[in-house]
């Protein structure tokens, strides 16, 4: 062998050694630390701004089947509207628990702002892959944001991640926006995060035109007189409705509703939320941890009955709904509790 080949391999021995050992040490794949690596010495540690031409980027992956700790089974397509960001990562990982304070605190303080945080748990180690240990690992680390395991790596794989920890932040239409492998770029994710969450709610796959008219449309106030309305309600309905009146609990038609369909506005019509996110709240009114969009619903702070409450009303026709609070189940950690009577449900044909 000739010399220079003899330094050559020498080399190479060096460095595979190197990457593997330094993997493991990070609990990263070899691939993924080499990734890493070479994006550090390349300064390209400041994560990927991917495409922002909404008409050529197709949505991200589904997630893919797993166990959800912190939240009922959620997926991507019923979070249009939100923007969400979905973190690869898995517990022992020393790196992921250097990011998992950022992480916390975009989920604190863009939650009830429309931000969804879900962490995709793709285990490295055997005793990762074990739920209980997830479990508790997911609380003592004071994760309060839905976490999924993914320990056939189908969530991983269909996101070509290859290291620890990998996040993506998808739009209100469900696209990739960005990505950034490893530790750090913590302020330029934010501000994404902040500009995402400013952009308009368009429906995928229309023309901007089209979704502008459609919102104008969908939102275009309805003025009706007093008089009108006692006309059109039923008693029942003018009393909560239009005098902000509440049903008794227990004795609406919705609350133990338990079909698939979407509720409506019973004064104007308008779509107000759907039954994927209605959950029991065993407080005998139907509740929702979201409307079925943002703009659909108009909140006004409500201080009656010597109390300090959030009211909910229909932002088409300015009908009183129900309430909402803070105390209600992941993603959004809140609780629509709506009245019955101000709801009209229309079964999934
Ligand atoms: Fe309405």
């Amino acid at each position: 062998m000739h010399r220079q080949t003899k330094m050559f391999c020498a080399f190479a021995t060096l460095l595979l050694v190197i990457t593997i050992a330094g993997a493991y040490s990070r609990q990263e794949t070899p691939a993924g630390f080499l990734a890493n690596g070479i994006a550090k010495l390349s300064g390209g540690n400041a994560g990927t701004p991917l495409s922002t031409e909404a008409e050529s980027t197709a949505a991200a992956p589904e997630l893919a089947k797993g166990s959800w700790i912190n939240s009922e089974p959620l997926t991507l397509a019923n979070l249009r509207g939100r923007v969400v960001v979905v973190e690869f990562w898995t517990f022992a990982c020393y790196n992921c628990r250097n990011t998992l304070p950022y992480v916390k605190r975009w989920d604190e303080r863009y939650r009830e702002k429309g931000l969804t945080v879900i962490g995709v748990h793709s285990p490295e180690l055997d005793e990762e892959k074990v739920l209980d240990n997830v479990r508790k690992e997911t609380a003592s680390l004071g994760i309060h944001y839905p976490v999924v395991t993914d320990n056939d790596y189908a969530t991983w794989k269909a996101y070509g991640v290859e290291a620890w920890p990998t996040l993506f932040v998808l739009d209100k239409q469900g696209r990739i926006r960005w990505s950034h492998v490893g530790e750090g770029a913590y302020d330029e994710t934010e501000a994404v995060i902040q500009k995402l969450l400013a952009e308009e709610n368009k429906s995928s796959g229309q023309k901007t035109e089209t979704s502008k008219t459609e919102k104008t449309t969908r939102i275009e106030k309805i003025m009706k007189s007093e008089e009108e309305w006692k006309k059109e309600l039923n008693p029942e309905q003018y009393y909560v409705l239009r005098q902000k009146g509440t049903e008794r609990a227990f004795t609406g038609k919705y609350w133990d509703n338990h079909e698939h369909g979407t509720y409506f506005c019973a004064a104007c019509g308008l779509p107000l939320f759907s039954s994927d996110t209605k959950f029991e709240s065993g407080t005998g009114w139907p509740s929702f941890y979201t409307p079925i969009t943002a703009e659909n619903v108009t909140v006004e702070n409500d201080s009656s009955l010597g109390m300090t409450r959030t009211e909910v009303i229909c932002s088409r026709c300015g009908s009183h709904l129900g309430h909402v609070f803070d105390d209600g189940p992941q993603p959004t950690g809140l609780r629509y509790c709506m009245n019955s009577v101000s709801l009209k449900f229309e079964k999934k044909p």
